[in-house]
């Protein structure tokens, strides 16, 4: 079926250019990220040269001033190559608009062109040890000391943790204040009392470089402070439905992968003197599969064209995270299955989808989280 996202001449240009770039600067050293449990940092300065990274921020920031339409294809073409590890869309689509949207010109000016050139690698800390889902009991504080506040916490599960060269950091400044005494921070890199912790081993996503970060009066100017004092919590929420739709759009993508790897599969594979794909099995499992797969692309594209239209949704957005992640899941585990022995062995792609899957669920909010949303707006 045919996409119902306005794709104009230049879009399909990019998503070619970009698709060549993913396959030769990508996908070849992808296995060795996955053995080193990061990318390389160069990979982000050569997708900054080609104008791959926050492709939305302004020219006099040094971006092209893109529509959505151009994060989408990137964003796609990573997950589609099967290089999902290289979190470009945390960097482009969840970190910069941070500073993008509630940055002065000055903050401006300060970050966004070495966020668009790949020289500043962003990360987003806001999970806690002691709060994950429950957001606003983050204990994280800063506390103002003259023209600076001083920071001391830490955070757990950062993504694009080793790499950061800035981080927007959530902090208490008015603990007593609950949701409305959070505040962001812009923290460099470097900042004496920040320290990053050795990698989080994981049972997926191995390219993917996950910490923890400890702030030990870490001292942060004023100056760093990211939509003002209180409006910390405010302004993550309303950046929730880019970061789910994200989410969502490499879900997607990763379950019409595992489909476009089994097809393959199940034709070549000889069982009981004929190929698997000649299997009733096989082929009504393949159909229920793809039929979920055109549900959920067809859902996730009309959300697409709203959110790009300035809508707030929210509440469908938080549907189609819960349901489109639950879908990728499902749809690597069944196909993993028909894999047999070999879709539990590293040598096949399958079983990288399956285990990398399994997260899909739980950052960015949980399945759970996103239907305590949703019911909220059913009134309940
Ligand atoms: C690989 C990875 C990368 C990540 N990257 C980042 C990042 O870059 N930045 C960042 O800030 N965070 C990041 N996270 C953190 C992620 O967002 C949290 O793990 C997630 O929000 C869940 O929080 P938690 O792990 O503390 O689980 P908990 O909140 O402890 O939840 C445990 C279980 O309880 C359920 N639960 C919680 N509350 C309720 C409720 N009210 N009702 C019913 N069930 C409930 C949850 O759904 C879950 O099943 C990352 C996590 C991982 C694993």
């Amino acid at each position: 079926m045919e996409r119902i996202l306005p794709f104009s001449n230049e879009h399909k240009m990019l998503q070619e250019a970009f698709s060549k770039f993913v396959a030769s600067e990508m996908v070849p050293y992808y296995d060795e990220w996955e053995e080193n449990s990061i990318v390389s940092r160069e990979v982000f300065r050569k997708m900054g040269d080609n104008g791959y990274l926050c492709p939305w921020v302004e020219e006099k920031y040094g971006g092209a001033g893109a529509d959505f339409l151009c994060s989408v294809i990137v964003a796609e073409e990573i997950a589609r190559q099967g290089c999902r590890g290289v979190f470009a869309w945390l960097h482009s689509d969840l970190v910069a608009p941070y500073i993008g949207t509630y940055g002065t010109d000055e903050q401006k000016a300060r970050w966004l062109p070495g966020a668009t050139s790949g020289e500043k690698i962003l990360a987003v800390a806001m999970t806690e040890p002691g709060a994950g889902s429950d957001l606003a009991a983050m204990r994280t504080k800063a506390v103002k000391d003259g023209n600076d506040y001083i920071i001391n916490g830490s955070k757990v599960f950062i993504s694009n943790g080793v790499l950061a060269d800035l981080v927007v950091l959530a902090v208490k400044t008015d603990p007593g204040a609950g949701a409305k005494g959070i505040t962001l921070f812009v923290v460099e890199d470097g900042t004496p009392g920040f320290t990053k912790s050795k990698q989080i081993p994981k049972v997926g996503l191995h390219a993917q470089d996950t910490v923890e970060m400890f702030f030990e009066d870490c001292r942060v100017p004023a100056e760093n402070m990211l939509g003002g004092e209180g409006n910390g919590f405010k302004c993550l929420m309303e950046k929730l439905q880019q970061e789910r739709l994200m989410v969502s759009l490499v879900a997607q993508v990763s379950a019409e992968r595992c489909l476009e790897l089994t097809l393959n599969y199940v034709k070549e594979r000889v069982v009981f003197g004929k190929p698997l794909s000649k299997f009733q099995n096989t082929q009504f499992t393949l159909a229920e599969i793809a039929s979920e797969i055109q549900v959920g692309r067809s859902f996730l594209d009309q959300l697409v064209l709203q959110h790009m239209a300035g809508k707030s949704i929210v509440q469908e957005v938080s549907m189609a995270k819960y349901w489109i992640c639950e879908m990728e899941n499902r749809v690597a585990s069944r196909c993993l299955q028909l894999f047999g022995g070999y879709g539990f062995c590293k040598e096949y792609e399958i079983s990288r989808m399956w285990t990398d899957a399994r997260v899909q669920t739980i950052y960015a909010g949980t399945s759970e989280v996103m239907k305590m949303v949703i019911s909220r707006g059913l009134g309940l």
